[in-house]
């Protein structure tokens, strides 16, 4: 049965086609506009086949190179100044992030995000990603605020006085961003310096030490 129906529907395929290009060769004799519009539709196609396949190339190539150059700057300018209008910080963080790094505010203790982390770690700038402590000097303080005895290297953070509130404090600050991050006391005779640094949860973010 199969042999009988193939060649019937190729004789039937085949007188479609011709009538169909057919009726198409008399309307691009008699219609200029159909014409038109085919030459127009040819010439779209051309246009985008030529076009395409070069173009997604060189932009998977630039995008490369954007990414090399790029972690290659970040590595490079890691320990650059970074300046930022109060705008354009409170347009790249999140409200509370920027209420305390920027505004000098406090976060509860207690209730932040690493007053009790004990996993192992660097706590890095949440501005700027600038590492700052290292989970090997985090401490139990008993204070509810994540506490370390030393910062990672000691030019990642700068100190300035603190007058607020009728006290005369330590503040600590990032030294790449100048975010606020906490205050030092040399109330922790227990630890290696003797001093607790401080630090707002919410100004840290936290990255796991890898398995590998
Ligand atoms: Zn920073």
């Amino acid at each position: 049965m199969a042999i009988t129906i193939q060649p019937t529907c190729c004789i039937f395929e085949y007188l479609f086609i011709r009538k169909s290009v057919c009726r198409m060769y008399m309307l691009w004799c008699k219609n200029s506009n159909f014409r038109c519009l085919l030459s127009a539709l040819c010439l779209i196609a051309c246009a985008t086949s030529a076009c395409q396949t070069p173009e997604s190339k060189e932009t998977r190539v630039f995008s490369q190179s954007i990414a090399h150059s790029d972690s290659f700057k970040l590595a490079k300018t890691m320990t650059e100044k970074i300046s930022k209008t109060p705008e354009e910080w409170k347009a790249i963080l999140p409200p509370d992030v920027y209420r305390i790094t920027r505004e000098k505010g406090t976060e509860f203790p207690f209730v932040n995000k690493y007053w009790n982390n004990k996993k192992p770690g660097i706590y890095k700038c949440a501005c700027c990603g600038q590492a700052l402590f290292s989970s090997d000097t985090k401490f139990d303080s008993g204070t509810g605020w994540p506490s370390f005895y030393a910062p990672i290297r000691p030019d990642c953070i700068t100190i300035e006085k603190d007058y607020s509130y009728g006290m005369v404090r330590e503040e600590v600050l990032c030294s790449r961003c100048d975010a606020h991050l906490g205050h030092v006391f040399d109330d922790a005779p227990q630890t290696p310096t003797g001093l607790r640094y401080c630090m707002n949860s919410a100004s840290l973010v936290f990255e796991p030490k890898s398995n590998d």
